[in-house]
């Protein structure tokens, strides 16, 4: 089951040529379509299915510094300025407010690890307060428990995924970038190593830039080309209450649950990190690349079946360029929620909240997250075909610094001072073992 999603109206033709051609129009493609539409260029956003139809629809809306890497922090800081600034341009808002995400624990090695991040983020700049235990049980009242500490990070927030992805797409409109929905990209026509052109299931579209922000089908599209891209994609069920809960905090994360507000007064719920692992071809060959991954979040993942190689979006296969291709056969990837995960969800979000006790389930539905070997994304044009570039493997938290990711992307295709350093995107760091790489959180 699909969640809820705005849509957004776009063109049937395809143009002759564009400046840039972006691939895949969730969080990351349509904010890379729109900086660089808003830069002049001639842009052309290609979409198999709908305009935010997969991950980014699917996800819990949150945009945060807190507990963020070192590598992605100064992105995420960028761009909850950007969602801002975004929404002022646009005149339409993506759901993003700065409502603060609240993080309660009992467990004092969880709490630990969160001041020793406030140490270092407050260092970089970034609001953060640690609470002591009557903190923590003051702003957690809505639980009635006692806790024992947690962190209070009043300038993140939340956007409503539901609605970002098309309104930033709507702003590629407003700026003059063409968006066609329902169609896949199949492949790269290449002239002397060099992208020439993109080949679309309705035709061929010139040009010398591509960006790829092809989420879960990044790898797949990559391996055409000859170029190997550790990619996996983990199994993340979720869902949502009707409106109703009235006093909750706006985001709560807790290690049982985590509880966000969508726009409409509905709560989305979900257990952080907790996944189920559906083997894949393309995973069973970038296995290597994922031990010490899985050997970090082994607690969290459990295994699931066959339905992501059914999927075929991790697939080994070549593709022939006049025929359809598995992306063609599965428009949008839609995958079945874990029936065990969601019973759970409901159980411990009422159990810890008692206003969710007779809220009906609205929604419930999962997503695939394309997880790369360290989790820290890929952007990267410097990946063996000039003029194309890699924005993908977001890893479970794209979501938030999508707008800043899109900037620098767009600097990058434009040769502007980037926004943030892009050394640690590079994707030639997978050429090294991950050991000691894998993201904290
Ligand atoms: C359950 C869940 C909870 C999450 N919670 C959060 C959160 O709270 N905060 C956060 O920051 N992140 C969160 N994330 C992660 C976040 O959703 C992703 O990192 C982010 O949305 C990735 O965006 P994307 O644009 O790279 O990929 P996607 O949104 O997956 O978009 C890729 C698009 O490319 C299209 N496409 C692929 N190949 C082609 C092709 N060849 N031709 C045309 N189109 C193509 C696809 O159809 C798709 O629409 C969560 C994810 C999930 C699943």
């Amino acid at each position: 089951m699909s969640p809820p999603l705005m849509t957004v109206v776009t063109a049937d033709a395809l143009p002759a040529s564009a400046d840039t051609v972006v691939i895949g129009a969730g969080i990351v493609g349509t904010s890379t379509a729109y900086w660089l539409a808003r830069a002049g260029q001639r842009v052309v956003l290609l979409e198999k299915g709908r305009v935010g139809a997969e991950q980014s629809s699917r996800n819990w809306g949150w945009c945060r510094q807190q507990n963020r890497d070192a590598r992605e922090l100064p992105l995420s800081t960028r761009s909850l300025a950007l969602w801002e600034e975004m929404a002022a341009d646009i005149g339409e808002n993506p759901g993003f407010s700065r409502c603060g995400l609240l993080y309660l624990s009992n467990d004092e090695k969880e709490i630990e690890t969160w001041a020793a991040w406030g140490k270092f983020a407050r260092g970089e700049g970034v609001v953060t307060y640690m609470l002591s235990a009557a903190e923590a049980t003051e702003r957690g009242a809505a639980t009635g428990k006692p806790w024992r500490g947690g962190v209070w990070s009043p300038t993140d927030g939340t956007a409503d995924p539901s609605s970002a992805a098309p309104t930033i797409a709507r702003g590629v409109l407003k700026h003059g970038g063409m968006i066609v929905q329902n169609c896949a990209a199949r492949g790269i026509e290449r002239q002397a190593g060099s992208v020439c052109g993109v080949i679309t299931e309705r035709g061929v579209i010139r040009t010398r830039q591509v960006v790829l922000s092809g989420g879960a089908w990044a790898a797949s599209f990559l391996r055409q080309l000859g170029i190997a891209f550790p990619q996996a994609a983990i199994r993340s069920s979720i869902l949502s209450v009707a409106p109703g809960a009235k006093g909750l905090p706006a985001a709560l994360h807790t290690s049982a649950v985590s509880v966000t507000r969508r726009s409409d007064g509905a709560h989305t719920l979900a257990i952080s990190g907790f996944g189920k692992v559906d083997p894949t071809p393309g995973m069973i060959g970038a296995a290597k690349h994922f031990l010490p991954m899985f050997a970090k979040r082994w607690r969290l993942l459990s295994p699931g079946g066959l339905q992501a190689w059914q999927a075929g979006f991790e697939t080994r296969q070549r593709w022939a360029m006049d025929r359809p291709t598995p992306m063609e056969a599965m428009r949008i990837l839609d995958p079945r929620p874990s029936r065990n995960t969601l019973d759970l969800i409901l159980k411990r979000a009422r159990a810890l909240l008692p206003e969710l006790q007779n809220v009906p389930v609205q929604a419930e539905w999962a997503g695939y997250i394309d997880s790369t070997p360290d989790g820290i994304p890929v952007i990267d044009g410097d990946i063996g075909v000039k003029g194309l570039l890699l924005a993908a493997g977001f890893s479970g938290h794209g979501f938030g610094i999508g707008p800043g990711a899109g900037h620098l992307v767009a600097d990058l295709v434009l040769g502007r001072k980037p926004i943030a350093e892009t050394s640690q995107y590079r994707l030639s760091r997978f050429d090294k073992s991950q050991w000691g790489k894998v993201s904290e959180f």
